[in-house]
């Protein structure tokens, strides 16, 4: 840490696209949050610039209004009207990380131009489907659209002072590319990437992800390869929980709790298991817990 923190970052959510309880799963996983009313929402993270009061939110999820909600909740203060957060930052379009987009437009909250940072294919698709298109349209959401190249990263700053640089990363590319962010504050970096197919994908890339960073949010979807009876993993690719500890088991051993694993599925035993939960943090993971806060 050098400078004083400016920049609080909130965890809004730690699943998977589909969150937990998942749909049309009948597993104990599912059941049992039913049974015991438990919510558990896709990854988000919220920021808060604590000079200007400024709110950015990562990832426009299903449940954007409970998380916004939590967010506003933990971040205090007044807000101007039809305007719940000062910008987002979108990943990719696949629906656990954009959906939530459309309860900004007419049919809902209506908001007054908040700024929308994606890639430039990103920005291609909600402007070319309904109903993203019609907020973008009306006015309601301002595309801002960044174009990480040949290099594969682009910087700009949702807040003043919040630099953020958007890195590609290889991903089922279905209707977008999909990117990780580093945020940097003036005291941390931190690094989300919900996404990835496999870290050894490209020769380097962990490396590179986490390559000046100091805490970091990553996926961990999947424990193990049997862990979704009836789905063909191969066609929906993560980098499996033991891989990415085994990958980064020194780093973790020399600054445990800043390699915080998220983006699980409702199926992951990490979720369910006590036993394998502490022997996962013993090895200095964290398992991210929504509300955590960390000053940047
Ligand atoms: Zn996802
Ligand atoms: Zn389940
Ligand atoms: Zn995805």
């Amino acid at each position: 840490m050098n400078a004083e923190p400016r920049f609080d970052a909130w965890l809004l959510g730690r699943m998977q696209d589909g969150g937990m309880p998942h749909l049309g799963c009948e597993a104990p996983c599912c059941e049992d949050a039913r049974r015991r009313g438990v919510v558990e929402h896709p990854c988000s993270l919220g920021i808060r610039d604590r000079r200007s009061g400024g709110l950015v939110l990562i990832e426009a999820t299903p449940s954007i209004e409970p998380q916004i909600a939590m967010l506003r909740n933990l971040a205090g203060g007044e807000r101007p009207p039809r305007r719940p957060v000062d910008a987002v930052m979108l990943t990719h379009a696949h629906i656990g990380h954009y959906a939530g987009l459309m309860h900004l437009g007419q049919e809902v909250a209506a908001v007054d131009g908040v700024p929308v940072h994606c890639t430039v294919r990103m920005a291609a698709f909600l402007k070319s489907n309904a109903p993203w298109s019609g907020a973008v349209e009306a006015g309601h959401i301002m595309l801002h659209a960044h174009d990480p190249g040949e290099v594969g990263t682009v910087e700009f700053e949702p807040l003043p002072g919040l630099r953020v640089e958007a890195v590609r990363v290889p991903h089922r590319d279905d209707y977008s590319d999909t990117v990780a962010f580093k945020v940097r504050g003036p005291s941390q970096t931190l690094l989300w990437a919900p996404d990835v197919d496999q870290w050894g994908r490209h020769e380097d890339l962990l490396d590179d992800l986490l390559a000046d960073v100091d805490l970091a949010y990553l996926d961990a979807t999947f424990y193990s390869g049997d862990e979704c009876p009836g789905r063909d993993l191969s066609l929906i690719p993560h980098p499996f929980v033991g891989e990415t500890m085994e990958l980064l088991a020194d780093r973790a051993a020399a600054s445990p709790g800043t390699l915080r694993l998220m983006h699980f599925n409702h199926s992951n035993p990490v979720l369910h298991d006590p036993e394998l939960a502490r022997s996962i943090v013993e090895q200095g993971f964290a398992i991210a817990e929504a509300g955590r806060c960390d000053r940047l």
